[in-house]
């Protein structure tokens, strides 16, 4: 038998004398600053001078707590099924967005581009856009493709209706393929806003383009329609598919990623996988109503179908906690008309109980938020309601909209007297924050795990993106269900971290 080859981890091979000599080389070489340089330049970083300073700043952002446009766009028409996500402008974009989302989700990203380069800088991007279109619809053959826009198209002003329309005359791509599309510049907005261009374009392209409003059958305008927004839990679409099978109530998701990004191992690779069936769209404007689950993510879609689509529509922020969970089940009894079944209201109670054992170790404690507006204000009820104080809020990519809500949420109760609201500042901001007034523990993506370190608390890693932890995307986090999952992952590190800092006399086994 032959031996088993040893292949080392970067993280014993760099602890070889080879390697410690080689950096201490590599050291010498680039003439780095000396130990006490490092050590003063780190003293100062963490001085309230530098704080004053870092708040002074305009022109730059280090470690912001948002991503691109077009990463959103992405996964709004991977929502769709059999849809392809084309992407004009740079391929190096493009690879970025897609190892983005594999490092979350932990699954390969379908997505294409019209890979401009000098040339296209130059000239406009039609050519590519047009073969670009051609090549991904006889490789791939979606049924529909979805168009939007990085920086770069966006610079030169590339027309993507002119464009397309000209695709379409020259027969590089035939009429029954549905191309919606959305400008997505990355010099403005985030993620949440590339997300929202897209879904709205997709709802209204297939709304307005076909005649199925008048096919809608019955069961059609008994449904609900349900967004999840910019979602990196794919354990929320089956805990909300789970609440509505328990009320009995027929639904369609407006955008459902989850099948996308948590396909199955069969031995077989399929680009597509789940999604809203594109003949849903049109019959969604027949439904009772409109439920979302996000309110900032997806602004314009909720304007559109307010006054495009004559339907009650209804929106809240991620609904976390007991407080916000009443509120979504509650908007379902409304506009469905049924009961909130008994099933839910036990599991409610449940829920209860367990947030009461584990509150007297949450009282008090004092949290660092961080990230998308929409799970913000889910985070801050939920802390709001077991007694944490949210000290430190930050969102890169909220709006003047979202700090009054969230300080009009923290004034709602004693536990967030304290609590400040920072929008348009990045996770740089945060670290300065979290040194000068310190907190017990932080909340956000693995982005923070930087500042965190830094300021020697322990993060709970909730949001997008999360690539240092695994599965996490798979438990809901919200509904009754998932309170108890948030509930888990906060209570369970504030434990670990009484054990790794116990006197001998206080290593307890029961707490
Ligand atoms: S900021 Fe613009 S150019 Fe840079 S990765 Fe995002 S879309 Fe591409």
């Amino acid at each position: 038998m032959s031996a088993k080859p040893e292949i080392a981890d970067f993280n014993d091979l760099f602890l070889s004398d080879e390697y410690k000599e080689l950096l201490e080389r590599k050291k010498a070489f680039e003439a780095p600053c000396t130990a006490a340089e490092v050590e003063e330049a780190s003293a100062y970083s963490k001085s309230e001078a530098y704080k004053e300073k870092n708040f002074a700043r305009n022109s730059l952002v280090v470690n912001p707590a948002k991503a691109c446009q077009p990463l959103g766009s992405v996964m709004a028409a991977l929502g769709f099924e059999k849809t392809l996500p084309f992407l004009h402008g740079s391929q190096g974009c493009t690879a970025y967005f897609r190892s983005h989302l594999s490092r979350h989700f932990k699954e390969p990203v379908p997505a294409v581009s019209s890979s401009m380069t000098e040339d296209g800088a130059v000239f406009g991007g039609m050519r590519n856009l047009i073969e670009g279109l051609e090549n991904s619809v006889a490789l791939y053959k979606p049924e529909m493709v979805a168009v939007s826009t990085t920086c770069m198209a966006e610079v030169i002003g590339d027309d993507l209706n002119a464009f397309i329309e000209t695709a379409r005359q020259e027969g590089a791509v035939g009429k029954d393929v549905p191309i919606p599309y959305a400008n997505t510049p990355s010099f403005v907005g985030s993620h949440i806003t590339g997300y929202d261009a897209m879904l709205k374009s997709i709802l209204s392209y297939l709304y307005e383009r076909s005649e199925d409003v008048a096919a809608s059958s019955k069961a059609d305008f008994a449904k609900l329609n349900l967004i999840l927004g910019f979602e990196p839990y794919t354990g929320n679409f089956a805990e909300l598919k789970r609440i509505l099978s328990i009320f009995g109530s027929g639904y369609t998701f407006l955008g459902d990623q989850s099948g996308n990004f948590d396909s199955p191992a069969a031995g077989e690779y399929s680009y597509y996988y789940g999604g809203t069936k594109l003949s849903d769209v049109p019959k969604a404007a027949s439904a009772l109503g409109t439920i979302s689950l996000q309110k900032y993510a997806v602004k314009k879609t909720l304007e559109y179908i307010q006054s495009g689509w004559s339907q009650q529509v209804v929106s809240m922020p991620t609904p976390i906690g007991i407080r916000a969970t009443d509120r979504l089940l509650a908007a379902i009894s409304e506009i469905t008309g049924l009961d909130v079944p008994k099933e839910l209201t036990e599991e409610r109670g449940r829920i209860v109980d367990a947030l009461t054992d584990s509150h007297n170790y949450l009282h008090g404690k004092r949290v660092a938020l961080a990230g998308d507006p929409d799970l913000l204000l889910g985070l801050i009820g939920f802390c709001l309601e077991t007694g944490m104080e949210p000290v430190h809020i930050v969102c890169t990519n909220g709006d003047k909209e979202f700090q009054q809500e969230a300080e009009g949420l923290l004034s709602s109760s004693p536990y967030g007297e304290e609590g400040q609201v920072h929008i348009g500042r990045d996770l740089w901001h945060m670290r300065s924050l979290l040194i000068s007034d310190p907190v017990d523990l932080a909340i956000g993506s693995s982005h923070l795990k930087y500042a965190a370190k830094d300021a020697n608390i322990p993060l709970v890693r909730l949001g997008f993106p999360i690539f240092d932890r695994h599965h996490m995307h798979r438990y809901p986090i919200i509904g009754y269900q998932g309170t108890l999952n948030v509930l888990s992952l906060i209570v369970n590190t504030v434990l670990q971290q009484l054990d790794d800092q116990a006197p001998e006399y206080g290593f307890d086994l029961v707490r």
